[in-house]
């Protein structure tokens, strides 16, 4: 068998960019709002707001500006709470933090997804806006999530940066809530090295956020939506300047028609190595929830009967030096998907059942872009390496339980 591939390795990006990024090159437009309509910019966010089926997109500089963006398009005030998962990367709490609000971290279980009871309670703490980090990909309850805030008036805001063609309920991830927020950074389904997306169905919204994203001096003319709710807000609002550039813009408009295939391959190429991880005794891939359809482009998996922390380690390290880098969440140092190192949100509450998940949750890389024997390889490297490390053990603990 062929040994495991780098899954760090990016796709290419589509030839039809190239003719759009000559022209850029050329003629060095490479801000939105130097032409007067129809920049490279524009046409990516006509594209994505058509893909998604909504009336409006904006075009950003990253996922974390349109979350950041998206706070402040719902007008939420200095320290108003935002509820959102304990497990999210660190992108999610600072957006929050930076919006001049104050992150409530929910519990997440076993299985990746919010736990609604502790959801529920926290909505009781005077919550102003709940942002569903939709981790890795993983989908929580929605159709329960949604009820609780409708209930509560209370809105949410989606960050589906890892869920670009996820499906709930046959509906678009990202769609669901108030407004949906979506990455282009290098290691997520469209890949523009940097950039993000804001995508909603409310003008006031849209409008707000055009502003606030930069355009300043009736630069919102060059949107095609929304003028009169822009005209009202124009100097209103300050302006943070979070605008994506054309270049940045072809680049990811290119891979939109590439979306179906990656979403196929990356679910179809997952579900073949969850299928392979199950058989082993010591790994486990928690199921879908029903509703959902998921789009994965990595792969998460549960330690199980590991007994401490060192067995955990020692299977890490035998899965690195089999060529498959795992990462343990909340075993790598510093690790910024591991709600304790976020010590820049303040005072909150331990986390007990989020922080058991994080000690034995692995995470992999699964481009969809790999062949069956790259997946035969790397499914083989995570199964022999918990195996070679529960056998030490067994070995280790003599003749009387060598038999168990
Ligand atoms: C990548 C990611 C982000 C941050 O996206 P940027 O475009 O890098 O700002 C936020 N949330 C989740 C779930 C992510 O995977």
């Amino acid at each position: 068998m062929a040994s495991p591939p780098n899954l760090y390795d990016a796709e290419p990006i589509p030839d039809s960019a190239r003719e759009e990024i000559e022209a850029l090159l050329s003629s060095g437009d490479l801000f939105r709002y130097r032409a007067d309509a129809d920049s490279p910019a524009a046409a990516l966010e006509r594209a994505f707001a058509a893909h998604m089926g909504v009336p409006f997109a904006l075009a950003v500089s990253s996922c974390s500006s349109a979350l950041f963006l998206a706070l402040k398009a719902l007008g939420l005030e200095p320290g108003d709470k935002v509820a959102i998962p304990a497990f999210t990367f660190a992108a999610v709490p600072s957006a929050v933090v930076h919006a001049g609000c104050r992150p409530l971290l929910v519990e997440v279980g076993a299985n990746y997804r919010i736990d609604l009871a502790d959801f529920e309670a926290c909505l009781e703490e005077d919550v102003k806006a709940v942002l569903i980090s939709h981790m890795r990909g993983h989908t929580s309850d929605m159709d329960a999530i949604l009820a609780l805030c409708e209930a509560r008036g209370i809105p949410v805001v989606e960050d589906a940066a890892h869920s670009l063609g996820t499906l709930w309920n046959g509906r678009k991830i990202g769609t669901l809530g108030r407004i949906g927020c979506f990455s282009f950074q290098s290691f997520k389904m469209m890949n523009a090295g940097e950039g993000g997306m804001l995508i909603t169905q409310d003008p006031d919204i849209i409008a707000r956020a055009v502003i606030m994203s930069g355009a300043y001096e009736h630069n919102w003319l060059k949107h095609a939506i929304v003028h009169e709710r822009c005209r009202f807000w124009q100097n209103r609002l300050p302006l943070y300047n979070m605008r994506m550039n054309n270049l940045s813009a072809a680049v990811a408009r290119s891979q939109i028609e590439e979306l179906a295939r990656r979403v196929r391959d990356g679910r179809a190429n997952h579900d073949y190595v969850a299928r392979l991880l199950n058989a082993s005794p010591w790994l486990a891939v928690p199921d879908p929830l029903p509703q959902e359809e998921r789009a994965p482009d990595s792969i998460q998996f549960n330690l199980e009967g590991f007994d401490g922390d060192a067995e955990a380690v020692a299977f890490q390290q035998a899965a690195n030096a089999r060529g498959v880098p795992v990462q343990i969440f909340g075993m790598s140092e510093d690790n910024a998907r591991a709600f304790w190192n976020w010590q820049f949100i303040g005072e909150q509450r331990d986390l007990p059942k989020t922080r058991a998940m994080l000690m034995r949750a692995c995470d992999v890389r699964l481009p969809a872009r790999l062949t069956q024997d790259e997946l035969d390889s790397v499914a083989t490297a995570l199964i022999e390496a918990a195996a070679a490390v529960k056998d030490a053990r067994r070995n280790a603990a003599g003749p009387y339980s060598a038999s168990a």
